[in-house]
């Protein structure tokens, strides 16, 4: 159990405790912690499809700031205390950017990858409607998340509506656009991803042509996030999925790389049909650039592959991308992190666009969507980075301090604690 997400996810928020102490005193400290160590509800379900049965998770985390909120992903390695541990970097998460949610997370074990499309369909609303109860626009909003996308919250729309037997389209985010999903949204985390690491690059005054950047997953943040850093003047030397990477110094054009992946279905078909450089999975880390972009899945990063690191800075878009032992040898070599929690915002703060839109029943432009995410993350960046220096602390640290300080206060005053 040494890389178990959720002891990550307790171990990050043990390690604040002393500074939160010193604001709080130690008994109030001491009660939140039994509380947020742990989901509120914790639900699993059976889902019978066929002669086949899916194990199904949703772990509401913490409800003190608002409506549960956090995405749900379809995989084979989903476990419950993966669940858990997202839902409490949900609950981080929507507190450093301040925006009124709780934290969330759903999944369900099961390849989509080896399912036809209606074998896929039937299973997402078999878990609708086991859950159907416990989620709602004021109770807990879903999203997508691995191997989960717009069509599976049309899906899971149209299930919920029918079991509740009306219009509800704030109860899901990341719809499509014709659903009532905001503008803006597909692109949003990856996006932010970008701009928090310009922000980065700007305060340490260096220039961004000489970034080059390396990303590791090209699924929809890890493609996003290369478009966006491409605008914004970074050089993306490589990207990876889990069949392997290709690699150029001299820069990748990423949009014929999505288009080629699309057609041969992997990096490493896609290699085997052209004169790329191949890299095989595990010699991705390991690549030379100055940003490693961490974009597939937890615990990429562990004691026995951080040593492999090049780069200077580590931009985390997946949850989790880095077990907090290997955070203390790459901490130990001066690698600048810059946390999931803040990195990777730019998803749920689109997602709370959406879902404000869906309740006024009204319709942003792509504009208006940007300029908000772009002040939003401007000064959830600035906050983190400032108490980080203040203090002599990381970045993962400074962020949980704004964070959890948030949640308890709000827990103090619901009378919780
Ligand atoms: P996705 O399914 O679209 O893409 C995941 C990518 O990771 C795929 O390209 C896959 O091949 C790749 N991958 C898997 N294992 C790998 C490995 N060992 N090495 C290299 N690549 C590997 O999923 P996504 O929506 O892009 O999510 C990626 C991460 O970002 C997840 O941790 C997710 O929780 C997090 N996240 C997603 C969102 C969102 O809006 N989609 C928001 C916040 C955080």
């Amino acid at each position: 159990m040494k890389n178990n997400p959720y002891k990550a996810a307790v171990k990050q928020i043990k390690s604040v405790l002393p500074e939160l102490e010193k604001e709080f005193g130690k008994s109030v400290i001491k009660r939140a912690f039994s509380k947020l160590k742990r989901p509120q509800r914790l639900i699993i379900k059976n889902l019978i499809v066929g002669k086949k049965t899916y194990k199904a998770y949703r772990s509401q985390h913490c409800d003190a700031l608002g409506p549960f909120k956090g995405g749900i992903r379809f995989h084979p390695n989903v476990t419950k205390d993966e669940v858990v541990a997202l839902s409490i970097w949900m609950s981080i998460k929507t507190a450093l950017v301040n925006i009124p949610f709780g934290g969330a997370k759903g999944g369900v074990k099961v390849d989509p990858k080896k399912l036809t499309n209606e074998s896929l369909k039937i299973i997402t609303k078999e878990y609708v409607k086991k859950i159907h109860e416990y989620i709602g626009p004021q109770k807990d909003i879903p999203a997508p998340d691995v191997n989960t996308n717009a069509q599976t919250m049309a899906w899971m729309l149209d299930a919920y509506e029918e079991i509740t037997g009306s219009h509800a389209p704030a109860a899901f985010t990341g719809k499509p656009i014709l659903l009532g999903g905001s503008f803006g949204r597909e692109e949003a985390t990856g996006k932010g991803g970008a701009i928090i690491l310009k922000n980065y690059i700007n305060k340490q005054k260096l220039r961004t042509r000489e970034n080059a950047i390396a990303v590791q997953g090209f699924g929809n943040v890890g493609y996003w996030f290369c478009v966006y850093a491409e605008e914004l003047g970074f050089k993306i030397v490589l990207v990876s999925d889990s069949t392997g990477g290709i690699y150029n110094p001299q820069g990748l054009d990423v949009n014929k790389l999505k288009l080629e992946k699309d057609k041969y279905g992997s990096i490493f078909n896609v290699c085997k049909n052209s004169n790329y450089k191949f890299v095989k999975p595990e010699d991705v880390l390991s690549v030379n650039c100055n940003v490693l972009a961490l974009a597939a899945l937890e615990n990429a990063v562990n004691q026995k592959n951080a040593k492999a690191v090049k780069s200077q800075v580590i931009i985390e878009l997946a949850n989790g991308p880095i077990n907090p032992n290997a955070e203390k040898f790459l901490s130990k070599k001066n690698i600048a992190i810059l946390p999931d929690i803040l990195s990777n915002s730019g998803g749920v703060i689109v997602s709370y666009f959406e879902w404000v839109q869906n309740l006024y029943n009204y319709r942003w432009n792509l504009n208006k969507v940007n300029k908000e995410l772009e002040k939003i993350l401007y000064t959830s960046f600035e906050n983190v980075y400032n108490l980080a220096t203040q203090k002599n602390i990381s970045f993962r640290k400074s962020a949980y301090i704004i964070a959890l300080k948030r949640i308890i206060e709000s827990m103090i005053l619901r009378g919780r604690i």
